[in-house]
């Protein structure tokens, strides 16, 4: 069986395909070596191994020594140099590498096979004592740490106080003699600790070293990682041996990381750091400052001492050209570590290089134009749930900030403004042109607008799917929700953040993204769309079989989705119109009206209101499909709460106040979500559905007149059950059209459907399917009702579910496709078979969750519809989807 694979010397046994076997670090380096790439030779112990150590009682296979004398053997061949040899010594590194990097894994150790007789073979041969001393105190520091368990810090200490002893402050101050006495100490502190010597014979050090990264694989650090990740234990991680390379020899050695392109900007420049006269871990450990590689960014940076281009110009050209090979190689922007030895250039590391989600649009676009890879490759390297981030203004990543409070990244964005506790006072603050964050324990329909005037919302209880958290996405508007820590007291006006107190008034900052709250005014960055992205859209658009609608009901919320490439609206929540302005007055006097009568006195107010609204989303959506639902909540959710909102409510709308309370505990509910709601409301009160239906014909004609385009409503029926609530509500809506075109003397194109938002109403499609013209499937709601899960009430458990692993994601965030999304695929199955060309789609707030938008491409519905700020991830989703 073949454990061990050996690279070096323009070849390699394995290659970069060979990532599960070899690791990522191993698998590229035999890729780099197998390019012609200066690779300093060595092997990789494959994952095999580690799988067979922990399957055996931590032991390894028959025939690993062997192979491993071979592989040494090889490297010999290539350095000229043997392991274990006393007068010309190989010296190797051991680095752990597992197919994805993880941290929590072993340490490298380097410079291995150095002992008391070695170091003076390599201080011969280099002509340094001060080098061989320096790398072998470094080797009994690292193997001190990492292999034997001793506290790194007690050799730190050693090494500092030698430096105060001499007076110096830097490592590179000490000389030879310094170093031969903190080798003795440090071989003297290992010995007290770990009650064992430090180990002279190499190949003792070298199976310590291998033993101890496969050891590292089960260190509570790398488990906890792993599960965090979903990464199985089976997966083991590879050792690689390799070569050592010195980049502490002198002033003509040097090492350093670097990305073939910036990583934050995406910009086409070489982007890095290096050190001269250093080893590898010195550049992150931050014992010296690291220079820029190149002559510009030195200059930019303003500093004195010289790029790696200027210091070392054979070996910059070289290592460009290499950068130019890898990228042309592995078609993607890499992150690697190389090392100059005495002016000769190696190459140590390459991965794909992490980037901002800016960075990532930019380098995809650049590598389509410059023929690197194909535009397909490019959509699918995007990750789209990352595009949020390029919507909305950020914090400056520079920006000093004191955190305050912290609760769940609900809306992405950042926001400043003065705390407000209500929604009046948020209005009056936007009305004053002044910035607020509207402050609540948790917001209800009767904060819509306060939500709306408010730069971000802010509330102490709620989860990700909380009323505020899904209105405030909706919005794009930022909020953090949940943050435990705050005391609202909303008779004082005084906010407790923790020992921070404040007030109305007193000036915050929210990021969104990150959920963090903090006090005064932080510097933020505005959002720029740049020529990447619409290049991005573009490929995507060209791509996509489904198309993408939005959810909105205002005027505002349609225009930004229009920006954003939305191809109509699948979803207008009509009651979210009910309490604008004076309309809530008016919508009131409908609810309290004792008879028909006096009920149709208070529709015919809301008729020219409700018309504009449709009208204005008409004209704006010119031509495009809009989808309008009737009203769907109970009425008691236009009803006043408490005693104080009970009279000032009475007075404005002429009633008694004793009424009002009596009709509002007439309507309170138990259950409201399961409760009179829905066509169940058009059934009881066709009046309502009859002026609703009437403001949509008539605004469909002055709009197709206004705009020349002709307007083909929508007209969705919510919360069906069966087939005869949805042909008793249909009979209206088709008599109120009939009626409208009569009048008006034109013909209306119009279709009539219905949300499947109930489980019977997925498995009784077929029956629907013979009434409704459309479906759209309201997944909130079916998550709820197939669940049998308040999602206002999810929060209290969700997090514990999520947490025991007893439910793995929140179904209300991404669609439970065994379950919610069986049931849906049933009712398009079943729907289709009756009418075979039934456009379907999906509104729920799943329709702008990628991973959702994939099972609706698999399902073959024809449409996703989102919230304004979710349509370009959607677009992207659904080419990614397609492809
Ligand atoms: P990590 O995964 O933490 O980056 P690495 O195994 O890549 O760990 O190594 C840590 C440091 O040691 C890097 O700077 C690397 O370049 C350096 N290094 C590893 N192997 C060698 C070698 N054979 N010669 C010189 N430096 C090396
Ligand atoms: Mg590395
Ligand atoms: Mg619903």
């Amino acid at each position: 069986h073949h454990w061990v694979y050996s690279f070096g010397g323009g070849g390699a046994d394995g290659d970069a395909t060979m990532r599960n076997l070899l690791g990522g670090k191993g698998a590229n380096l035999a890729e780099m070596s197998r390019i012609g790439l200066p690779v300093p030779p060595g092997f990789t112990i494959t994952t095999e191994v580690c799988t067979h150590f922990y399957a055996h009682e931590r032991t390894y296979p028959d025939g690993l020594t062997e192979q491993i004398d071979n592989a040494l053997a090889k490297v010999a061949a290539i350095t000229g140099k043997t392991f274990g040899s006393t007068d010309n010594p190989l010296l190797l590194s051991v680095r752990s590498g597992a197919r994805v990097s993880m941290p929590g894994m072993m340490d490298t150790v380097l410079n291995l096979g150095l002992n008391d007789v070695t170091v003076e073979a390599l201080a011969r041969l280099s002509g340094d004592e001060r080098f061989a001393c320096d790398s072998y105190r470094r080797f009994i520091q690292m193997y001190g740490d990492v292999v034997m368990g001793v506290d790194h810090e007690l050799f730190e200490d050693a090494l500092g106080a030698a430096k105060d002893k001499r007076g110096v402050e830097l490592d590179t101050d000490l000389t030879a003699e310094d170093w031969r006495g903190l080798i003795a100490q440090f071989k003297a502190i290992i010995e007290e600790e770990a009650g064992e010597a430090f180990p002279q014979d190499p190949f003792d050090q070298l199976y310590g070293s291998v033993g101890a990264v496969f050891k590292s694989w089960m260190v509570p650090r790398a488990i906890t990682y792993r599960m965090l990740h979903d990464y199985p234990e089976t997966w083991g991680t590879a050792v690689n041996v390799q070569a050592m390379v010195f980049g502490n020899m002198g002033e003509r050695s040097a090492t350093g990381v670097a990305f073939t392109r910036n990583p934050s900007t995406g910009e086409k420049s070489l982007y890095g750091e290096y050190l001269i006269n250093a080893q590898g871990e010195d550049v992150v450990a931050g014992i010296r400052t690291p220079q820029p590689l190149t002559r510009k960014a030195r200059e930019e940076a303003g500093v004195s001492s010289p790029s790696l281009e200027e210091a070392m110009p054979a070996a910059f050209d070289e290592f460009t050209k290499y950068c130019d090979a890898l990228e042309a190689h592995y078609h993607d922007m890499q992150d690697m570590e190389f090392t100059v030895e005495d002016g000769t250039l190696w190459m140590l590391q390459t991965r794909s290089g992490k980037r901002t989600t800016k960075a990532a649009m930019k380098i995809a676009v650049d590598m389509v134009s410059e023929g690197l890879i194909t535009s397909d490759e490019a959509l699918m390297r995007l990750d789209p749930a990352a595009i949020d981030q390029l919507l909305h203004p950020t914090i400056d990543e520079n920006a000093e900030r004191q955190i305050i409070a912290r609760g769940l990244p609900a809306s992405p964005g950042a926001a400043t403004g003065e705390i407000v506790l209500t929604s009046a006072a948020a209005e009056e603050a936007a009305a004053a042109g002044r910035d607020c964050i509207l402050v609540r324990v948790e917001t209800s329909p009767e904060d819509i607008h306060g939500m709306h005037a408010a730069k971000g919302i802010l509330t102490a209880r709620g989860g990700m799917t909380s009323h505020a958290a899904v209105v405030a996405r909706g919005m794009g508007t930022p909020c953090v929700s949940g943050a435990g820590a705050l005391r609202i007291n909303n008779d004082t006006g005084m906010i407790a953040a923790g020992p921070t107190k404040l007030k109305a008034g007193d000036v915050i900052t929210i990021d969104g993204a990150s959920g963090e709250v903090m006090l005064g005014a932080v510097t933020m960055q505005e959002p720029e769309l740049t020529g990447e992205f619409s290049a991005v859209m573009e490929w995507a658009d060209a791509t996509r079989r489904m198309t993408v609608r939005t959810n909105a009901e205002t005027p505002a919320d349609a225009e930004t989705a229009r920006k954003y490439g939305a191809e109509g609206i699948g979803l207008c929540r009509t009651e979210h119109m009910f309490f604008d302005g004076d309309r809530i007055v008016s919508v009131r006097q409908m609810i309290l009206a004792d008879d028909p009568a006096d009920r149709q006195k208070a529709l015919d107010k809301l008729l020219p209101m409700q018309r504009g609204d449709f009208k204005q989303l008409f004209e704006i959506m010119a031509g495009l499909p809009v989808t309008i639902r009737l009203l769907d909540p109970p009425l008691h959710e236009f009803l006043p709460r408490t005693d104080e909102e009970m009279e000032a409510v009475a007075a404005d709308i002429g009633v008694d106040a004793d009424l009002l309370r009596e009709r509002t505990q007439e309507l309170h509910e138990f259950n409201p979500m399961l409760g009179h709601r829905g066509c169940r409301l058009a059934i009881s009160y066709p009046e309502i559905a009859r002026m609703q239906a009437r403001a949509i014909f008539e605004a469909a004609v002055e709009a197709g007149n206004a705009t020349g385009s002709l307007v083909e409503p929508e007209v969705m029926v919510p919360l069906v059950a069966t087939k005869a609530e949805l042909d008793f509500v249909k009979k209206e809506i088709v008599a109120v059209a009939d009626a409208v075109m009569a009048e008006k003397g034109v013909t209306i194109p119009y279709t009539v459907g219905t949300m499947i938002e109930l489980p019977r109403a997925a498995l009784r499609a077929g029956d629907i399917a013979q009434s409704a013209q459309f479906f759209s499937f309201g997944t909130n709601d079916l998550t709820q009702t197939t669940f049998g899960i308040s999602r206002d009430d999810a929060g209290q458990f969700l997090g514990t579910y999520e947490r025991l692993g007893v439910m793995e994601k929140d179904p209300f965030v991404t669609l439970d496709q065994d379950g919610v999304g069986e049931l849906v695929k049933i009712a398009t199955e079943r729907g289709k078979a009756v009418s075979v060309d039934m456009k379907m789609g999906i509104c729920g707030e799943h329709g702008g969750d990628p991973a959702s938008i994939g099972f609706c491409e698999t399902i073959g519905l024809d449409y996703v519809s989102c919230s304004p700020f979710r349509v370009p991830i959607a677009r992207l989703a659904a080419a990614q989807a397609a492809l």
